[in-house]
């Protein structure tokens, strides 16, 4: 028995990383999959890797979370595909970094459209659905800079921390109807969104971290499948960090 066993799981940004990671734990626990990135080729093989951790249902959409009008479309045929909807991870995100003087607005506006608007997009098309799980949760991924902030991410840390104010007011919304709403907030975490950094910027990080080492996106798979299962079932409106220590 998994911790979701039937438990239909709806997760952004599945085709890397985190998200990626996050899919193949769901998967392993039981859950039926909805899995986004930007288009369905990119996220097939996070797909077979969750058929072969048991899914019983994998449906692959390729969708770009800033376009509203496809979220509700997508959620539509995902619920339709899946027959319901428990789950929904907010996870697909963009960096654009750029010290203030030189931050475009172009950069600043794919960063807040991608991040907080996309979690707006999904997150409104996903309520109804939510609510009528009787046990549904959200769970947004947002980042220790969403609360510290973090000079030369002023976009993504507007980004943030408006995802966590956000996951807050949605949490006080749907409380009624059975729906919790959490927030991770990964510290530095080794995917395709940190290995560009440079050698030098990234010892001074670990150098900062109490536990001494990156975080990996399985280190945020655990926290999500934690608020996702029972495990979590009296926790809402809340910020869990994961950053091995690195903001204490
Ligand atoms: P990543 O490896 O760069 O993966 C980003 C994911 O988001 C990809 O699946 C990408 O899909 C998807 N995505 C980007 N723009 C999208 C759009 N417009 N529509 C749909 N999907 C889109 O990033 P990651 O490091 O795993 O980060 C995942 C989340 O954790 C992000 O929200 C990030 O801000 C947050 N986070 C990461 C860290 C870290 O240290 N890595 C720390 C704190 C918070 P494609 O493959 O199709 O491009």
């Amino acid at each position: 028995m998994g911790a979701l066993d039937g438990r239909k799981a709806l997760i952004t940004g599945a085709s890397r990383g985190i998200g990626r990671a996050i899919a193949e734990a769901f998967a392993k626990q039981g859950a039926e999959l909805a899995l986004i990135a930007t288009s369905a080729d990119r996220v097939s093989e996070t797909a077979a890797a969750c058929k072969d951790r048991g899914a019983a249902q994998v449906h692959t959409f390729g969708l770009d979370v800033k376009d509203s009008g496809a979220c509700n479309t997508i959620m539509k045929e995902a619920q339709e595909k899946l027959g319901g909807l428990d789950i929904v991870v907010n996870n697909a995100g963009v960096t654009r970094d750029n010290l203030l003087m030189r931050l475009s607005d172009e950069d600043y506006d794919l960063v807040l459209d991608t991040n907080l608007r996309g979690a707006f997009n999904i997150t409104r098309a996903a309520a109804r659905p939510l609510m009528k799980s009787k046990n549904g949760r959200l769970i947004n991924i947002a980042s220790v800079v969403g609360i510290a902030g973090n000079a030369g991410q002023a976009n993504y840390a507007a980004s943030k921390g408006g995802l966590i104010a956000f996951t807050k007011s949605v949490a006080k919304e749907l409380a009624g109807r059975g729906v919790t709403a959490n927030v991770i907030a990964p510290g530095f975490i080794e995917t395709d969104m940190t290995g560009a950094l440079d050698d030098k910027v990234k010892e001074d990080i670990r150098n900062g971290i109490l536990l001494g080492r990156f975080g990996r996106p399985d280190d945020i798979a655990n926290t999500a499948l934690f608020l996702a299962g029972d495990t979590g079932a009296y926790v809402t409106a809340q910020v869990l960090v994961v950053d091995g220590g690195m903001t204490a």
